[in-house]
């Protein structure tokens, strides 16, 4: 029997999670050059408290994938990272420097990026991560392994968005064509296969169901289409469109809901140069809309008597049930 089977007729978990990629991130995707220095920390010392008081607002514990480079190198970002992690959010790894090819580097490095980041949070709150996401969503047979290796018990990068894997391949393509490199790669398009539904990832197989002992939680898509339910998409969309994709993914007993930093980014006050708001479109929507929107989701999960948990306690709940069969 499934977690999906057990689950299909009790209210959904959801977990929210937040990358809380740098702003020098979006600058190397749109391949723009160097963030300028009067930015570098705003998302973890202006985007992330405005997150905290939304969670607060829905008392809501998330996840909080942290870049390690930024807990040593932002006094003021540490400090509000520890307190959330004091109130019950969890730290989990986002990588030591967000390389968007990790995947595509030696073995050494790789490690490293996960070691370095392992140590700083264990350093901040005193527990050490057990959750992951890879940069741009992007996994290997060897980083799952290195997880493994380390007693990670949950992966949550696999990211099957049909949609979402196009826009990207024609982004870059248009980067390319005007001669320029994005920070980004496109990775395999097995992704598109890959279950919507946690798994445990097949041995040299990330997005086939196997036997590795760690989870692997995807991030929600529509079961139609495979559309993304992110924040980013949540934050653009018409109210009616959003309130459709909040149900399809709270039709499913587990809602993995993912944010970032930069959802909650006021671009004016917040002093984003307009290079950068030209290129991404959230940045061009009201803060105030962005929060209504976000509210309004969290309280559509509430009103369907969803419960909330970091994704390191849901892991914790899915391991308990069995994991069998193919279904999605
Ligand atoms: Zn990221």
């Amino acid at each position: 029997m499934l977690w999906y089977d057990i689950c299909v007729s009790a209210a959904p978990v959801v977990s929210v999670s937040v990358d809380l990629d740098p702003v020098e991130c979006y600058f190397r995707i749109h391949a723009l050059g160097g963030s300028p220095d009067e930015i570098r920390h705003v998302i973890l010392r202006r985007c992330l408290p405005r997150l905290a008081d939304l969670f607060s607002r829905h008392g809501i514990r998330a996840t909080l994938f942290v870049v390690g480079r930024d807990l040593e190198e932002d006094d003021e970002g540490r400090r509000i990272l520890a307190d959330l992690a004091n109130a019950g959010h969890e730290l989990a790894s986002h990588t030591y420097t967000h390389p968007y090819d990790l995947v595509r580097l030696a073995s050494p490095r790789i490690a490293d990026e996960i070691d370095r980041t392992h140590a700083a949070i264990a350093a901040v709150c005193g527990r050490p991560p057990v959750g992951f996401r890879a940069p741009g969503y992007e996994i290997s047979a060897e980083l799952i392994d290195l997880l493994c290796q380390r007693g990670y018990r949950y992966d949550s990068s696999t990211f099957p968005a049909i949609p979402y894997y196009l826009a990207k391949a024609a982004v870059m393509g248009l980067i390319r064509l005007t001669g320029r490199r994005s920070g980004s790669i496109l990775g395999s398009p097995a992704v598109l296969r890959a279950p919507r539904a946690p798994y445990r990832p097949a041995k040299g197989s990330p997005y086939r169901r196997g036997d590795q002992p760690i989870l692997e939680l995807p991030i929600t898509v529509t079961p139609w289409l495979r559309l993304h339910v992110i924040g980013t998409t949540l934050v653009i969309a018409p109210e009616w469109l959003r309130r459709r994709l909040a149900a399809a993914a709270l039709g499913s007993p587990f809602f993995n809901l993912e944010l970032h930093g930069i959802d909650l980014a006021d671009a004016e006050a917040d002093g984003f140069p307009a290079a950068l708001v030209a290129k991404q479109p959230d940045l061009r929507v009201p803060l105030a809309r962005k929060l209504a929107a976000l509210d309004a989701t969290l309280e559509q999960a509430r009103s369907m008597g969803s419960t909330f948990l970091p994704l390191r306690d849901a892991a914790e709940e899915i391991q308990k049930v069995p994991q069998s069969g193919s279904r999605d």
